[in-house]
């Protein structure tokens, strides 16, 4: 039986949302969370994708960083992020540069077979070592009210500030890299779910980097054990064990300033009225509800989710599969191969050489896949494709995805012994177990505007002092989902500085 008023309405039942749910229920407040869809969590879900197979695979997001422990501690969440032996690998022709969390000797030897000398891994830990530095200053004022620039610029020191937050990164790494492929293993996180050039002025690529290299304080993107889907759900578990109620198959159909939100579920539609209303859904969606039309951004990523009977072999055979595809397995992700793609889908092109990267989930938690599927050595494998804008999508949904898709999957296997398509685990019906999302599909399924990973444009983690980067034109309604100030990936951080906004 619902209220007619609470403290808190909440519009989403994103991660985020949920994040904000605990904190104010935790606080006695009345809070209300109503969800769009017939369960919560967004893009942070797992499914059984393929009729008949037993693998929950992370849908969208695959991979956490940001979240800080403060919030899991906070919320007593019961969950474990493993840390990956292996960061990563990319294949250069027939070797391929390893970066062995656990064996430095190995990454050096690697480093020096790819690169021909010491100078590059040199360059590497000067670089990483400055956004270590970063990471351990920035990562706690992620949930502190915003500093200004001036006093950012301070925390992090003088070089950091030029090279991470002034200078476009394209630039940055030409000068700290000589080689093609460690220059393109740097940039990838400068360009995950960002479409952007690195050495654009605006700078649009540093924050993209800024965010993938300060999560939590070390940078390090773990593998949520469970999946996707036990982050919501100890999310979920913790913001209802503190009283707060949570309504799915509920759609929010319009909010008003005053605190009014409709919305309509099996039974028709209500209106409940929250003191404050607190938007998980893009600034695009909360633009909409209130009657406006705010500028849509544009996402620019192909996912593919697989389970494979087998890892596909590699063409280094100095390498295990096992070691190479538990970390980011890079593909075609060269300095040069990057801008050629970008280039190519500005010009509205599906790029010739689709970059991309891929990780097996299960080679580092097992959990997620049916005893019968374990024992027989099935994987899951998630793929990230860059510089796949809505745009190419928008004539032909289908067709285009086909075609993304066959380019990339011909990317990959550029890169590999035997093509990929060979090691994909059949269901039941015999349909290969691979399902692509492009942009336009993440708009279509999950309300994404333009299929933005990140709601819209990452921005700095420095603005007006004393707010907490959530607020909005209206005194009533905050954002607390990824489109907030210091928001964007699997998080919290919007979740818990909107209910801090209201708590302090
Ligand atoms: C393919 C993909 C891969 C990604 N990979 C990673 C990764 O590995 N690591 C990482 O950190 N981040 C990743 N991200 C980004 C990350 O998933 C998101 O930025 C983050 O999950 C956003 O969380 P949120 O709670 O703010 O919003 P969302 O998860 O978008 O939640 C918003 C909620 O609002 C609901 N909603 C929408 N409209 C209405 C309405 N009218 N009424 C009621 N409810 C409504 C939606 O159904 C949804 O549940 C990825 C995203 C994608 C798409």
């Amino acid at each position: 039986m619902l209220r007619s008023r609470y403290e808190a309405v909440i519009v989403g039942g994103g991660h985020n949302g949920l994040v904000a749910a605990a904190y104010l229920a935790r606080a006695g407040r009345r809070v209300l969370v109503l969800e769009r869809l017939g369960h919560v969590g967004g893009l942070a879900v797992s499914a059984r994708a393929f009729p008949g197979v037993d693998a929950r695979l992370s849908r969208y997001s695959y991979l956490v960083s940001l979240l800080p422990s403060k919030v899991v501690a906070d919320l007593g969440l019961r969950i474990a992020l493993r840390r990956r032996r292996y960061a990563s690998y990319t294949p250069v022709g027939d070797t391929g540069l390893l970066v062995d969390n656990g064996d430095a000797a190995r990454t050096a030897a690697s480093f020096a077979r790819v690169t021909g000398g010491t100078g590059e891994l040199e360059a590497w830990r000067r670089f990483y070592g400055m956004t270590a530095d970063v990471a351990e200053r920035v990562a706690p004022t992620l949930l502190e009210p915003l500093a200004d620039r001036t006093a950012m610029r301070s925390l992090v020191g003088e070089e950091a500030w030029r090279d991470l937050f002034e200078r476009p990164v394209g630039e940055v790494v030409d000068e700290r890299f000589a080689d093609d492929t460690v220059r393109g293993v740097v940039l990838t996180d400068a360009l995950i779910g960002t479409f952007a050039d690195p050495s654009d002025p605006g700078l649009l690529a540093n924050r993209c980097l800024l965010y993938h290299v300060i999560g939590d304080g070390t940078g390090d993107w773990n593998v949520p054990v469970g999946g996707m889907g036990a982050v919501s759900g100890a999310l979920a578990d913790a913001a209802r064990a503190a009283g707060a109620e949570i309504l799915t198959g509920a759609e929010v159909l319009a909010v008003d300033p005053s605190g009014e939100v409709a919305f309509r579920d099996a039974d028709g539609e209500h209106t409940v009225t929250g003191e404050r209303i607190l938007a998980n859904v893009p600034p695009a969606v909360l633009a909409r509800l209130l009657g406006d039309a705010g500028p849509v951004p544009e996402g620019a990523q192909l996912k593919v989710n697989m389970v494979l009977s087998r890892l596909p072999r590699l063409r280094d055979p100095g390498v295990d599969p096992a070691a190479a595809f538990s970390g980011t397995f890079h593909i075609n992700e060269g300095r040069d191969q990057l801008a050629r793609a970008y280039a190519e889908a500005s010009a509205g092109r599906i790029p010739s050489l689709p970059p991309a990267e891929v990780y097996c989930h299960s080679l580092t938690d097992p959990s997620i896949l049916g005893p019968e599927l374990r024992e027989a050595g099935a994987h899951t494998m998630t793929l990230f494709g860059l510089h796949m804008p809505a745009r190419l999508f928008r004539e032909d949904p289908a067709g285009a995805r086909e075609a993304a898709l066959r380019a990339t999957l011909a990317s990959m296997n550029a890169v590999l012994a035997e093509p990929v398509e060979d090691c994909l685990l059949r269901a039941p019906d015999g349909s290969p177990c691979l399902e692509a999302k492009t942009p336009v599909d993440l708009e279509t399924e999950a309300g994404l505007p333009g299929g933005h990973i990140f709601h819209r444009d990452l921005s700095w983690p420095y603005g007006e002092p004393g707010r907490w980067g959530v607020e909005t034109a209206f005194e009533r309604v905050l954002l607390c989902g990824a489109g907030a100030r210091r928001g964007g990936g699997v998080s919290g951080i919007p979740g818990h500085n909107a209910a801090m906004a209201l708590l302090t």
